[in-house]
């Protein structure tokens, strides 16, 4: 007999059909035909309004625990990824303290995690200056990957890497055929950029200009192909960027590239002075680059989507002042990107299938999570009861962020998170996150 059998529109391959998911041992058995008789110990028929999806994998999470944890932590993160579908995150190596760039931080890291995680939880490796040379180590110890920054980061613990260290970071990661994802911003361009000061969202931008991106891409991409190195693009703002990036495919470069919720939902022109929940970097930028993104995922060109999540408290995003100069950089959407992005894409005339690959399948791919990103026989059983049509109003106070600011409050979004299941377990109930943390912590299988 069967652990469980959930019964209703099932998304698969793009599509809806109606089936029954049969899950044994946390993964999924089978799928079979609707009227299929399973023997199950639970069986579960989806509401007349709800749809079966796979979990969400959000490969871009700033979880900040231990350390920053007052700016979120990982009960609390994962709390807000459950509750919006999200069943697996890969944790960024910076803004916790210690940063996660050799394997003893990211064994406190864990320590930090262990029991506290409501969906699974796996780790970025950071490459900075003081690591060059002992990335192997921590990819040893089951990182998906390591993160670098050519810029400042933000916080003085995670140094950024020069052009002479990016291109030895790539050949050693090259050396043991991992994966160097990369915030892209060019320190020169940024340099000769007006600085920013005050509440001018417009003077943000210019601080923070396209060529910033399109620079640092294309320095990127010259070394990716000369170390042979597979890159990937963080949080991608810059349309203009978007036609290097294919030629650079085109050519053999292995080079993804993912773009997030804020940068499809929003547009500078919307952006009020002074409010700076709406900073993060690079920046939201003017809403005919918002649509090329949008084309770009269509076409194919954009692999992922996820949340860049990166919240802190609320004194420091300055929201008093409305200064954007010293505002922290980051948008907390952990528990809104999947809402957020239905919302966007059927105003658009796109279907819940290209959503999902954009949330799951190319995530789960981007990290190699194998056993994620889809609901086929053999993957973890996460599971997602998902209602299309609900529509609801973004309320600060029912997000499970540790600090619940937003740029989203008062907006209404279409798509309700009902149920979520974990490895075959109920995480989410009627939209209430079960108190039981079920995560795992799960780490890279290096092959
Ligand atoms: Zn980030």
């Amino acid at each position: 007999m069967a652990d469980l059998a959930i019964t209703g529109p099932v998304l698969r391959d793009g599509r809806l059909e109606e089936a029954v998911v049969v899950v044994d041992g946390g993964r999924i058995s089978a799928v079979e035909p609707a009227g299929t008789h399973v023997d199950a110990a639970e069986r579960v028929r989806l509401a007349a309004d709800e749809v079966l999806l796979p979990g969400l994998v959000d490969t871009h999470v700033h979880v900040n625990e231990p350390g920053r944890t007052e700016w979120e932590g990982f009960a609390s993160a994962t709390r807000a990824a459950a509750a919006g579908g999200v069943t697996t995150l890969v944790d960024m190596p910076l803004n916790s303290i210690p940063p996660t760039v050799d394997p003893a931080a990211l064994e406190t890291k864990r320590r930090a995690a262990e029991g506290r995680c409501h969906v699974d939880v796996g780790f970025w490796g950071g490459a900075v200056p003081s690591s060059l040379g002992r990335l192997r180590a921590l990819a040893d110890e089951g990182v998906f990957g390591f993160k670098c920054f050519l810029v400042d980061s933000g916080v003085p613990e995670f140094a950024p890497l020069d052009r002479a260290q990016l291109d030895r970071a790539l050949a050693e990661v090259a050396s043991f055929d991992g994966l160097m994802v990369v915030h892209a911003e060019d320190p020169d361009v940024l340099a000769d950029a007006p600085a920013c000061a005050g509440p001018s969202y417009a003077g943000f931008v210019g601080s923070r200009p396209r060529e910033a991106e399109d620079a640092a891409i294309s320095g990127l991409l010259d070394l990716a192909r000369e170390n042979g190195t597979r890159v990937h693009v963080l949080h991608l703002s810059s349309a203009s960027a978007l036609p290097l990036l294919a030629k650079a495919r085109a050519d053999g470069v292995r080079v993804t590239v993912e773009t997030c919720p804020h940068y499809l939902t929003l547009s500078a022109e919307e952006v009020p002075d002074g409010h700076t929940e709406f900073k993060c970097c690079p920046p939201i930028r003017d809403a005919a680059n918002r649509d090329a993104l949008w084309r770009a995922l269509v076409d194919g060109a954009i692999d992922a989507v996820v949340s860049d999540h990166s919240p802190s408290t609320v004194d420091l995003k300055r929201l008093d002042t409305g200064d954007f100069g010293s505002a922290w950089g980051g948008v907390a959407s952990l528990q809104l990107g999947l809402p957020l992005m239905w919302t966007a894409a059927r105003e658009r005339g796109i279907g819940l299938g290209q959503v999902v690959a954009w949330m799951s399948t190319g995530p789960a791919a981007l990290a190699g999570l194998d056993a994620k990103g889809a609901i086929e026989p053999g993957r973890d059983a996460d599971l997602v009861a998902f209602a299309p049509d609900a529509s609801f109003v973004v309320d600060p106070g029912r997000l499970h962020h540790r600090n619940p600011v937003t740029p989203y409050a008062g907006r209404t979004l279409t798509g309700a998170v009902r149920d979520v299941w974990l490895t075959g377990r109920r995480i989410v109930a009627g939209g209430s996150v079960a108190p039981d943390p079920l995560g795992r912590l799960i780490r890279k299988d290096r092959r």
